[in-house]
């Protein structure tokens, strides 16, 4: 994949090229990184690529032309794919919007600072605005580098296990289980016995139901979208069960055992 960043801080988005899983790929050449920054664009003596606002108001507007330059040299440059701007009124991010993203040739990320951009930019140069959230950042830089990581790690043999990206939390509309390594016992717990018994089928269910489960807890607006399967609902079912009778218990109320 081909990523270029439009950035008045390309050293700080390159960064993300640097380390852990994203590093490796761009050292196996699964992934190439480019730069470009607006202000060697800029055809003025100071090189300006922003100025005050029209009808007032405090702050700087990013300038279409440094912009669109930049642009323009990427595009001959290689530069492919959607052109995908950064923003807090753009649509939220998301595990689906990077599935989207990863499969696509390359993307041009384009990060604002100020008060954003002229909007003249957004409407004639880019097909997609994207927020990291409903916050304001000083920079589309981190936004940017967010999306590269959620993107590159799902390019087929950039993580080292083929399967583990498509058990993190999200791709299936859920949250991850949870996870634990060795050792087995610890002052701070002992880990589920299941995960001991070497029963891959009772692992498996177990795990789905602990997912499930968490979603339920932590994030119900997730498993409203999803469509459980009969053994996926019985799961949820047993967890709900589960934590009404800890709840009890801890409660020191008598307890309807449930059977399993
Ligand atoms: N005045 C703008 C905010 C500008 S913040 C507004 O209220 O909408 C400066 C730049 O930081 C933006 O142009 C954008 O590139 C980046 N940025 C800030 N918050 C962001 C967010 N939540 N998601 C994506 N980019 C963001």
């Amino acid at each position: 994949m081909r990523i270029d960043v439009i950035s008045l801080f390309p050293q700080l988005v390159e960064q993300v090229g640097r380390y852990g899983v994203v590093g490796r790929a761009v050292d196996n050449a699964k992934v190439a990184l480019r730069s470009w920054n607006p202000r060697d664009y800029a055809t003025d003596r100071h090189r300006t690529t922003d100025d005050r606002a029209y009808g007032g108001g405090p702050g700087m507007v990013m300038k279409v032309e440094p912009l669109s330059a930049a642009l323009e040299a990427a595009h001959a440059a290689g530069a492919t794919g959607p052109v995908v701007c950064m923003t807090p009124q753009g649509q939220p991010f998301s595990q689906a919007f990077a599935e989207r993203l990863a499969a696509e040739p390359g993307m041009v990320l384009v990060c604002g600072r100020y008060e954003g951009f002229d909007e003249r930019f957004l409407a004639a140069h880019v097909d997609a605005e994207l927020s990291l959230g409903d916050y304001v950042l000083s920079g589309g830089e981190l936004p940017a580098m967010v999306v590269i990581d959620a993107c590159v790690r799902l390019l087929p043999g950039v993580l080292g296990h083929e399967a583990s990206a498509s058990e993190d939390s999200f791709a299936s509309g859920a949250l991850d289980h949870p996870h634990y390594t060795r050792p087995e016992r610890l002052p701070q717990g002992n880990i589920p016995a299941v995960l001991l018994s070497g029963d891959h089928a009772r692992i498996r269910r177990w795990r789905l139901k602990q997912a499930l489960g968490r979603t339920w807890l932590r994030r119900p607006d997730l498993l409203e979208g999803l469509a459980l399967s009969a053994q996926a609902q019985e799961l949820l079912r047993e967890y709900i069960q589960e934590q009404a009778e800890d709840a009890s218990q801890a409660a020191g109320e008598p307890i309807a055992k449930s059977e399993s």
